[in-house]
């Protein structure tokens, strides 16, 4: 399990991570109607910053959107970095984290609906613990198809919805893999558990497009952005399951999977080591979030207390 951090954000203010507590009567408990992100916050030479944070603030007040939550009203960006900073300030990690940025439904027994309830926001820090190893990840083809856009949309990252993550993952660790890939209703790949996918096919870089019933990752974006920089030529697409089993090079991107190169799906070998793009893209990606590729520096903020 991943370290929690003492000290957490709830509503308004900091408090100890064990009294950042919802009721059991809010709707955020009842039927997980919640939408959060997670981001790396990152150590780098001029001290701690966060990853992509406009970008991770976008999703989420677009998830709230989406479902049709109400978002705290004094949850602007501008709040938002500042809660981020003081849970970072209060906390004094010595070492990479994870934040997990929360909105939630307060609101007690509202019944099934969204608008015009209490809502407020959680961030906490925890370990920045991978839930892949860097290399040889066994996957297995879930027979839980992924969420449609038309039922609960994976293009919103809410809490609720993360059963249906739960099914396919439990069930490919139970037949001994290490996560799951899962299938749209006609068949087509969608994403991991908790990761986006990437295949190469002689040179071309491909990914299922936003339209494939896929969380829009950060990390996935990241890595189109790099492969542009790189120019290795790239295309979101639908995807097929048997492309993977053929693939050159297969891998899984998240803020928590990183970059991780898969070495076998449904018993089919893939690969036996990262193949070279993969290396290129993962390369530039851990370069980036050290601070150390100085074209990439907007893209971590700064989290000082000012
Ligand atoms: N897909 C799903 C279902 C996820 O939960 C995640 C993790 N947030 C991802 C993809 C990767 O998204 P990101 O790169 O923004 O972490």
């Amino acid at each position: 399990m991943a370290k929690i951090y003492d000290h957490a954000f709830f509503d308004t203010k900091m408090v100890p991570v064990g009294e950042a507590n919802l009721s059991v009567a809010s709707s955020a408990v009842l039927y997980g109607l919640s939408v959060y992100t997670v981001l790396p916050i990152v150590r780098t030479a001029s001290g701690f910053s966060a990853f992509r944070l406009p970008e991770h603030f976008k999703r989420l007040s677009d998830s709230a959107k989406i479902i049709g939550l109400d978002m705290p009203s004094h949850i602007t960006f501008e709040n938002f970095t500042h809660y981020l900073i003081q849970t970072v300030a209060a906390n004094e990690p010595k070492e990479n984290v994870f934040a997990r940025a929360t909105i939630h439904v307060s609101e007690l027994v509202p019944g099934t609906r969204s608008r015009g309830l209490k809502t407020l926001l959680s961030i906490f820090l925890y370990e920045a613990m991978l839930i892949l190893s860097a290399d040889g990840v066994r996957l297995k083809t879930s027979a839980w198809r992924r969420v449609p856009d038309y039922a609960i949309p994976s293009r919103a990252k809410v809490n609720g919805a993360y059963v249906n993550s739960v099914l396919a993952k439990q069930d490919a660790l139970d037949s001994g893999y290490d996560d799951c890939i899962f299938l749209d209703a006609a068949g087509h790949v969608c994403e991991l558990s908790a990761a986006n996918i990437f295949l190469v096919r002689d040179g071309i870089l491909i990914t299922p497009n936003a339209s494939s019933d896929v969380l829009e990752g950060i990390t996935r974006r990241t890595v189109l952005d790099i492969a542009s920089e790189l120019e290795i030529p790239y295309v979101e697409r639908s995807v097929d399951l048997t492309e993977l089993y053929i693939a050159d090079e297969v891998f899984a991107s998240g803020t928590s999977a990183s970059i991780a190169s898969v070495a076998e799906i449904d018993k089919r070998r893939i690969m036996m080591a990262p193949g070279p793009i993969t290396m290129q893209l993962r390369d530039r990606y851990v370069r980036i979030l050290r601070g150390e590729d100085v074209q990439s520096q907007a893209l971590l903020t700064p989290l000082r207390q000012g």
